[in-house]
């Protein structure tokens, strides 16, 4: 096996045997573009490290042959006494991951060629620079040294001397934090700084290596779900040197403005540096707009060479150059990150180009992106508003809100009774602050990070929130919370937090709803003159996604209002109408009655008074949605639902004994709810199980259908009805509903002499159910996958509960990267899906098949279904764009 490339022999598709770095390397190698010359340690050579704790047997001798010609080719070697061939050693997995090891540069300095460097080029400066670096990186990250202590010693040398920036300590400055960095060294690890540069050398290979398995790396692999048995690339490429004066600097490049998308120059430069001191923010840069006045060659073949990385890559680039004195180096290039907004404009402009096609374009975005390009946000920068930032933390659930600061949950939901926004804020918040967090509009807590409670849950719940914003000290007692600068919140001011950027203000930032979610809505266009160029891109891949996608799109909505919107974002019909929400309200009363019914005439006279109701509902339902398929399930929840809390009756009927006027009403009613109540109520009396027990219930729902079909069909409407039951785990109980259900809806075709052709499914969310799916399909014309409870019943997972109890510590411990009721454990509940699908189908070929859990809306779960084979996914109508989108480019 060969373990070493030299970056002539590799390319960019070797990303797993040459990391990202090495394999973008090789291929500007490749094109010609002035790369240093250097070589790749493979992935492979570090696995056998990380298997056997040496590295390959071969892999010495071969890493002495790639630096031999190295050396030839440079004419000097590693760490030659009057003339130093240097190099950088820096890992480079498949993924980019933080918490690895990144780079040590200037190998190959010692006390011995640090001179010859000088003399070389003519800079004692520079090259006692060089060293300090080299000491400094290596201390740090081969040597593990605390950062700090050689920052400390920087920062006190440029104060003894009184210098503005480092570039203002001269040569013996230098030389002396030198000896201070040694002697930290050997405080620190009781040896010397190596003076050996080969040694040098292994050492930071080995580093890399050992950085792959480092804490913070293995959890970063464990939540973004990335196999631990990759490993990382070593790179070792010659040093180029932009600190080597004034016609000398490095920079960072883009070939697109990763913000906008717009085409342009962007980056920034840093004049007589060295890469680090970009990204340490030491001095400041300048736009790279200046490099043209500063070295207008080097300037123009950089913009040559980003026409060229743009053109072969089809896609923006991120760059990193040097240049020495003069002559332009290009050490890194790589497919760039950047904003949603950015993301879907660049691609339809790289369309427009020819680069890419319409397939290809999907896979330029994400359906996360277009989300988060539909949450309402912030008018204008902090400059604009002129209103006052005091804090930055995490971005951990998106959208900008804006309301009274509250420092307790009990605040906030007494505030927010009273009709007052608020925004909850905590130094860190727990399962207690629950209801606070649903009765406020955005959530700020100045500890834990993205996988803490208070962002798991905001996450789940839909709302902003901002956490770990450690600049801000929350002092729950006093209610209050002081920022840097002296500046103090008290209860009842009002703050804004945006939950895209991690921004916190003092002070009301107004709000303006999403460019997206206007087109959406349909109150802009993308054809308009003036439209938004963002508009305008979003447009364009929707339809390539529609255009591409085999699965439909449903919505999950209970009412004409939502059915009207889901309508406009592009549903396809509804997917499901779950009937408990027409249940509600002054109707609860009716439910109650029928609840409390033990005659006969009772229950019959509860049902009659809820039929017209029920049908009123479908009437408008199925008109919003008139042509396309309207899913109903018969009622699902558990009975109690409906019913007074337990407590509270029985404390007023407690209260009214002692006063001895109970009335007879909420002594039955007492009664009832003691009856109804379970320990486990979803996994009790609910699902067909009501349909079962409840004489009535069920065809009562029936017959609305029904009627209300025949009526939309009498007004020349197209009702589409499905029927679907919910919560079936064995066929029997579905013969049984059906069996009524056909007699409802043949009496309702011969009251009204017509052909209704309903047709009649259910739900698949138990394992049971999926596990015996084939003889259910003998009774059902279609099924939908429930993967809310399909879960909860999978994993034994209260979904009421554990997402707030125990799944902050189950993402922390990295057991899921993401909560099994957000994106399908494809593994578990997934295999189900699939298996029950693939028996649905053996059963019954035109089987409908559909998801109407959560899931339905979840990008990477919307993949699953499409390749499962499903016909439709359905999720709530503010989620059809992001499905529509990623069912597009499932099929891409
Ligand atoms: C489900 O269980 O996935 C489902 C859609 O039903 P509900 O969420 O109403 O229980
Ligand atoms: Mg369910």
């Amino acid at each position: 096996r060969k373990f070493v490339y030299d970056f002539s022999e590799g390319n960019k598709d070797l990303k797993d045997l040459l990391g990202g770095k090495g394999a973008n390397l090789a291929e500007m190698t490749n094109l010609g573009l002035p790369v240093p010359p250097g070589f790749t340690i493979t992935t492979e050579a570090c696995k056998v490290y990380l298997a056997s704790g040496e590295a390959p047997a071969d892999l010495r001798d071969e890493v002495s042959a790639h630096l031999e010609a190295l050396e030839t080719r440079m004419g000097k070697t590693l760490g030659q006494s009057d003339d130093p061939l240097l190099v950088s050693v820096r890992s480079g997995a498949k993924f980019s991951m933080p918490g690895m090891m990144d780079t040590v540069l200037n190998i190959g300095l010692s006390d011995e060629s640090v001179q010859g460097l000088a003399k070389q080029a003519g800079d004692e400066r520079f090259a006692w620079d060089s060293y300090r670096r080299l000491i400094q990186m290596f201390g740090d990250t081969v040597l593990g040294i605390d950062g700090e202590l050689f920052a400390d010693a920087l920062e006190e040398a440029k104060r003894a001397k009184g210098a503005a920036t480092d570039v203002d300590l001269c040569a013996e400055d230098l030389r002396v934090l030198v000896e201070q960095f040694k002697d930290i060294v050997r405080g620190e690890t009781g040896r010397d700084f190596p003076q050996d540069p080969r040694e040098q050398m292994d050492l930071a290979v080995r580093a890399v290596f050992d950085s792959w398995n480092g804490e913070r790396a293995k959890l970063y692999r464990r939540q973004e779900r990335i196999p631990h048995d990759l490993g990382t690339a070593v790179n070792i490429c010659s040093m180029v040197f932009g600190n080597l004066g004034p016609d000398s600097g490095t920079g960072v490049a883009f070939t697109r403005d990763p913000a906008s998308g717009q085409q342009g120059v962007y980056g920034d430069y840093l004049q007589n540096a060295q890469g680090e001191d970009v990204v340490a923010g030491i001095r400041n840069t300048v736009p790279l707009a200046d490099l043209e006045a500063l070295d207008k060659t080097s300037y123009d073949q950089l913009m040559q060479i980003m026409e060229t990385l743009e053109t072969h890559y089809r896609d923006l680039c991120d760059i990193e150059f040097t240049i020495e004195r003069g002559k332009l180096w290009m050490l890194q290039t790589r497919v760039g990150k950047r904003t949603a907004a950015a993301a879907f404009r660049i691609a339809t402009q790289l369309v427009d180009q020819g680069l890419i096609d319409e397939a290809e374009a999907l896979q330029r975005v994400t359906g996360a992106q277009l989300a988060q390009l539909m949450f309402p946000r912030f008018d204008g920068n902090d400059a604009a508003t002129g209103i006052q930032r005091i804090g930055w933390g995490i971005a951990a659930s998106p959208g900008a809100a804006v309301g009274k600061a509250v420092f307790d949950s009990y605040t906030a939901i007494k505030w927010s009774r009273s009709g007052e926004k608020v925004i909850l804020i905590r130094r860190e918040t727990n399962p207690d602050d629950l209801d606070g967090m649903l009765a406020a509009e955005g959530i700020l807590t100045s500890r834990g990070g993205k996988t803490s409670h208070a962002a798991v849950v905001a996450r789940g719940m839909g709302k902003t929130c901002v956490c770990g914003a450690e600049e801000l000290e929350v002092d729950t007692k006093r209610r209050c919370l002081s920022a840097p600068g002296g500046v103090v919140v008290e209860e009842g001011d009002t703050v804004s937090i945006d939950g895209s950027t991690g921004k916190v203000y003092l002070g009301e930032v107004p709000v303006v709803p999403s460019p997206v979610v206007e087109y959406f809505e349909g109150r802009t266009h993308a054809g308009a003159d003036d439209a938004d160029e963002l508009v305008k891109a979003v447009h364009r891949m929707m339809a390539y996604a529609d255009r591409m996608r085999r699965l439909r799109v449903r919505a999950n909505a209970d009412n004409a209002e939502d059915a009207a919107r889901a309508r406009r974002f592009g549903a396809q019909g509804i997917g499901l109408c779950r009937t408990e929400h027409m249940f509600l309200g002054e109707r609860r009363e009716l439910v109650e009655r029928l609840i409390l019914a033990d005659a006969e005439d009772e229950r019959k006279t509860a049902l009659e008074a809820l039929l017209p109701l029920q049908k009123g509902d479908f009437v408008e339902l199925f008109e919003a949605m008139d042509g396309l398929p309207v899913t109903v399930r018969l009622l699902d929840p558990p009975l109690h639902e409906f019913l007074p809390d337990i407590t509270e009756l029985s404390v007023r009927v407690a209260l009214a004994e002692s006063r001895k006027d109970a009335n007879e009403n909420d002594l039955r009613l007492l009664q009832a709810v003691h009856r109804l109540h379970e320990q486990n109520p979803m996994l009790g009396l609910r699902g067909v199980r009501l349909g079962l027990v409840i004489p009535g219930l069920f065809t009562m729902q029936v017959r609305a259908i029904a009627e209300a079909a025949a009526d939309r069909l009498a007004a020349k409407g197209d009702p589409r009805a499905e029927i679907m039951i919910p919560l079936v785990g064995t066929v029997q109980e579905l013969e049984l509903v059906r069996e009524e259900a056909e007699e409802v809806i043949a009496a309702v075709e011969r009251e009204h002499g017509t052909e209704l052709k309903l047709s009649l499914g259910t739900m698949i969310e138990l394992p049971r159910a999926a596990l015996t799916a084939g003889q259910i399909a003998e009774c059902a014309d279609f099924f939908s996958f429930g993967t809310n409870d399909l879960t909860q019943t999978v994993w034994g997972f209260s979904r009421d509960d554990v997402e707030a109890s125990f799944f902050t510590a189950y993402l922390e411990k990295g057991i899921f990267g993401v909560s099994p009721f957000e994106t399908i454990d494809k593994d578990g509940v997934g295999a189900l899906v699939r298996d029950a699908a693939a028996a649905g189908r053996a059963t019954r070929p035109d089987l409908k098949l559909g998801v109407c859990g959560e899931h339905g809306g979840d990008p990477e779960s919307v993949h699953f279904f499409h390749e499962a084979g499903l016909d439709y996914v359905s999720c709530s109508p503010f989620r059809i764009p992001v499905a529509r989108l990623e069912a597009g480019r499932a099929a891409a």
